[in-house]
């Protein structure tokens, strides 16, 4: 093998070496943004956990205000104005929109 060849050859590894480094550097950019892609579905994951926890929430509110309805219907104000106090007048309009909430 004469020297011009292997000269040859090892300017061709340094070309392929140099390739492989901007190979390695474009795969490092794409785990870096797998990562962040990862993190953001996470992210994301867990607000609708909370949009879930929270829906619950207000289902369980739901309930409340079947039982405030219960009261209302024994006779007694579930309105903030005169909660606990026993209707006199009938159907008190406060009570009610509270209840259509
Ligand atoms: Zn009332």
């Amino acid at each position: 093998m004469d020297k011009q060849s292997l000269f040859v050859q090892v300017a061709n590894l340094e070309e392929r070496i140099g390739e492989l480094y901007v190979e390695l550097g474009s795969l490092k950019q794409k785990i870096q943004e797998l990562i962040e892609e990862n993190q953001r579905l996470s992210q994301e994951n867990e607000r609708w956990k909370q949009v879930l926890v929270s829906g619950e929430t207000t289902a369980h509110a739901g309930e409340g205000i079947d039982n405030l309805y219960k009261i209302y219907q024994e006779g007694f104000h579930i309105c903030h104005l005169k909660y606990g106090s026993l209707r006199t007048e009938g159907e008190c309009l406060f009570c009610m929109s509270f209840l259509n909430k």
